[in-house]
């Protein structure tokens, strides 16, 4: 963390050399002992040694989702035995689940970036913090070890917003207020819903002294409504539970600084580099994790590079117009509600033996489950059973499922997937 919280302020260029020779020698280790990458370099004729500029990296091979979901074995480096690295997934932005292996020197790398990140906001550890976040795996285990370490070291009120009811929404704001954060950390579409049930029903909100949104896509409007409304800043970050922290605002907010000394980011478009404001895809390579190297690995999100260097003196270059992941807010039969990116964690990632899963509403109580399996892959009972407990689980038991089988499912126009759609209008 302290080398991360200097070498934040280096020259831009000299961030960047640093970055790419990270780049050169995951790509060194990857080709020596990954077989997958060893495999798909050689099928291509390259080298790890071809690439000397940003320009070459263009002829080496995008890691798809699915490589990752088939090829899980290949993927981990054949000098960490899988028992001793941690094992985690993901629904991902694209409702398509991937699991992972990573060490526990990226473990402490990535907490490090987190809290480096936090700092931007002078967010520090031991600091109080609120956090509104709907992954149910993320929220601390009531296990004693975990009690003091909340306790003394993370000082965090945690809301869960699985299950987004009224009254728990004006318990947990009277909660804030009797336990004052200094930052509050949440999902950005079930905070600009809170935003909108206390200014409904005209109850007097809680201020801390920053707010920062991640998970989900922040749009400019919920962004003015929640500033309002807590009148307090908000700063976005961009994060995946691949790769933690990517990038986040600093307090000039004139873009997100990327996460650069372990993460390499592209963005590429038409099969090339983007110009400066341009938007394409993002291309990310973790550049810390060599128990299972994710090389040029397509995230599913789009954003552009901003221009300049930003006046916080930070060298990490910066990312503007994140397009992420969107999600609806689906009700149940009794009226809870649950953000779209909370379900996509609960049924998805748990199982992904699926493919790709979509929820539809267009009734309150009522969910189309659409599942485009993957192809092979068969549907058991007990997969529908699964997918029926976690969304009665989150949306109560009254709630009504139909399945909806498909051999694929459609994207926006906007290029985007959506795990979760509605148009059921006054949620409250
Ligand atoms: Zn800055």
């Amino acid at each position: 963390m302290r080398e991360f919280e200097r070498s934040q302020f280096l020259p831009r260029q000299q961030l960047e050399e640093l970055s790419f020779s990270r780049l050169q020698t995951v790509l060194k280790y990857a080709y020596a002992n990954v077989a997958f990458y060893r495999n798909a370099f050689d099928a291509r004729g390259l080298k790890p040694s071809h690439v000397q500029t940003m320009s070459d990296l263009k002829a080496f091979p995008i890691l798809e989702k699915e490589h990752i979901q088939n090829h899980i074995d290949e993927l981990v480096s054949r000098e960490f035995a899988k028992s001793e690295l941690l094992l985690d997934r993901t629904g991902g932005s694209t409702g398509a689940p991937i699991e992972y292996y990573y060490s526990k020197q990226r473990y402490h790398s990535r907490k490090a970036a987190t809290w480096r990140h936090n700092g931007f906001v002078d967010w520090r550890i031991g600091d109080k913090a609120a956090v509104l976040w709907g992954a149910s795996r993320d929220l601390p285990e009531p296990k004693l070890k975990q009690k003091l370490r909340n306790l003394i070291l993370d000082r965090t009120l945690f809301f869960n917003t699985a299950g987004f009811q009224p009254q728990a929404i004006v318990q947990f704001n009277d909660q804030l207020k009797k336990f004052r954060p200094k930052v509050v950390l949440a999902y950005a579409n079930s905070l600009a819903l809170f935003a909108k049930y206390l200014q409904a029903e005209r109850i007097q909100p809680y201020s801390p002294k920053a707010i920062i949104t991640s998970a989900e896509t922040l749009t400019p409007e919920n962004r003015r409504l929640i500033e309002a409304t807590f009148g307090a800043p908000v700063f976005n970050r961009y994060g995946s539970r691949e790769f933690s922290v990517i990038a986040s605002e600093c307090p000039k907010r004139d873009g997100l600084h990327v996460m650069s000394e372990g993460l390499f980011v592209e963005i590429m478009k038409d099969g090339r580099h983007v110009e400066k404001g341009e938007t394409g895809e993002l291309i990310i390579t973790d550049l810390l994790n060599f128990a299972m190297p994710l090389i040029r690995y397509r995230i599913g999100d789009a954003a552009s590079w901003a221009s300049g260097d930003c006046s916080c003196g930070r060298g990490l270059p910066r990312l503007s117009g994140i397009a992420g992941r969107t999600t609806d807010f689906l009700v149940g039969a009794d009226g809870r509600l649950c953000s779209g990116a909370v379900l996509t964690v609960a049924m998805v990632a748990q199982r992904p033996s699926l493919g790709q899963v979509q929820l539809e509403q267009n009734e309150r109580g009522r969910i189309i489950c659409r599942i485009a399996p993957k192809s092979g892959v068969k549907m058991f009972p007990e997969d529908r059973q699964f997918l029926i407990d976690q969304v009665r689980q989150y949306l109560g038991d009254g709630t009504a499922i139909e399945f909806d089988i498909v051999s694929r499912i459609e994207h926006e126009t906007s290029g985007k997937y959506r795990f979760s759609k509605s148009t059921v209008k006054d949620l409250f």
